[in-house]
């Protein structure tokens, strides 16, 4: 699908951006000229999936529909038991519902906002585990989402006895869309099963692992992307997916497991939050549109043509001298707002800053992933500054050009080309106790 976009001036966007308490969640897509949010529910949908939706079988319980989607994902995931649920966030929440008690502590690669949300909102601490070299965005790794095992192990030998699971998130999105080893992946699954401990993979990029895996991994260049994506999952015991990411659906998620006990547990939790297992809150043209794109963006060509988009977006930055998370990611550029915005202290939120500025800029809607994000510390209610503090340019799937980089790229530029007169952020009016940065208000200082 393609659709018109408009573009409007600096003194429309200054009033739109007050308008919206200066974050960008708040602002109608119809004041953004290029939409670079998130790359979630925002892809366009191929013929074949357009037309996998024509042929829904909108049967209640036992649609043809469902079996075709739970034989992709079986086949894929090499998991026998699934179950649909209206979008990533719900898996969790189901799943959790059973798994997560007070107390638990779960420890991760950077846990999703969601995923932390789910597991905090019972009362449970979510522990990060991922590598140290994620935190420094300038140094140039092949597997910046790795699980540190030495973090993970001790976390393991400090919580014996509340630790439900482990989850991990491939690519870790958190840290920059960066990918994790497939030896990474099996060392952690073997230490978590040393310690009987499960590991659920938060798989919504699972496909863009899989191509990191094949093209800057040893011994996986002759393998394909099926393959390469059935031996990460080999080991894991549960996963969880947003089908919004690389199933290129507006709307969809599931949980697969091989763990029959988990698999009876959950239904009871699906059929009051989702509906009941066979559909778990889609319709039967959704879930034929979810298996119609797993099958697609699990092959080479379609996530090398998407990657390569990413590639383009970074060498732009690279030739303006802008920093960012390096390698480039995935499914989008991190750029390193507080090396950017030097003149903006952490209290007055740098990314979220730059979000503002690049949004007057140019009309280009990003993400901040930073300390906004990062929330309060739900014991001492402090903000939490010890992460990195990124704007997130997440880029849709088959949506936009090389040519919509470039605008974006060169937006940037300018904002970063009078980054020294950018002297103050912003403060936070009102916000949220969870997940706060959906929907804070904040002032511009
Ligand atoms: C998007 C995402 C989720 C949550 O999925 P929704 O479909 O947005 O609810 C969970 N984990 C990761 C890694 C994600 O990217």
């Amino acid at each position: 699908m393609v659709e018109p976009i408009r573009k409007s001036t600096r003194e429309e966007r200054e009033q739109w951006l007050r308008e919206a308490h200066y974050n960008v969640f708040q602002l109608k897509s119809e004041q953004v000229y290029i939409d670079l949010l998130t790359d979630s529910g925002t892809g366009a949908m191929s013929d074949r999936q357009w037309s996998a939706m024509m042929l829904g079988d909108e049967s209640y319980a036992g649609a043809t529909s469902f079996y075709r989607f739970e034989r992709m994902v079986q086949t894929l995931l090499g998991m026998p038991y699934v179950i649909p649920t209206h979008q990533g966030r719900a898996a969790e929440n189901v799943l959790f519902s059973l798994l997560v008690k007070e107390g638990h502590v779960v420890p991760g690669n950077a846990h999703f906002d969601t995923t932390k949300g789910h597991i905090e909102a019972r009362k449970a601490k979510a522990v990060d585990v991922t590598c140290d070299e994620a935190h420094d965005t300038q140094l140039e790794v092949p597997f910046k989402g790795n699980v540190s095992l030495e973090k993970l192990e001790k976390v393991l030998i400090a919580n014996k006895g509340k630790v439900p699971f482990m989850v991990l998130t491939v690519t870790n999105n958190t840290v920059g869309g960066q990918p994790v080893s497939m030896a990474n992946i099996k060392a952690t699954c073997q230490l978590c099963h040393q310690y009987g401990i499960p590991v659920i993979m938060d798989s919504a990029r699972f496909a863009e692992n899989a191509y990191f895996i094949k093209t800057r991994e040893e011994g996986f260049a002759d393998k394909t992307i099926k393959e390469i994506a059935l031996e990460m999952f080999a080991e894991a015991d549960a996963a969880t997916m947003s089908a919004k990411k690389d199933a290129i659906v507006n709307m969809g998620g599931f949980i697969a497991t091989r763990r029959k006990e988990w698999y009876d547990g959950t239904k009871a939790f699906c059929i009051p939050f989702e509906g009941y297992v066979t559909y778990g809150g889609l319709n039967g043209r959704d879930l034929n549109a979810i298996a119609q794109g797993l099958d697609e963006n699990t092959e080479f060509d379609m996530l090398d043509t998407r990657i390569r988009q990413v590639r383009h977006l970074a060498a732009r930055l690279d030739e303006y001298g802008i920093p960012y998370q390096r390698p480039a990611g995935g499914h989008a550029i991190f750029v390193d707002a507080d090396k950017v915005l030097t003149h903006v202290p952490k209290e007055e939120f740098p990314a979220q800053t730059l979000t503002c500025e690049l949004y007057l800029e140019a009309g280009v809607r990003a993400c901040e992933i930073g300390y906004m994000l990062a929330d309060r510390d739900p014991v001492t209610r402090e903000n939490r500054f010890n992460g990195l503090d990124l704007l997130r340019l997440a880029i849709p799937r088959r949506v936009y050009t090389n040519n919509h980089m470039d605008v974006v790229a060169a937006a940037l530029k300018n904002v970063f080309d009078r980054r020294e007169q950018v002297t103050r952020g912003v403060a936070i009016e009102w916000e949220a106790p969870l997940m706060r940065h959906f929907t804070v208000q904040l002032r511009r200082l």
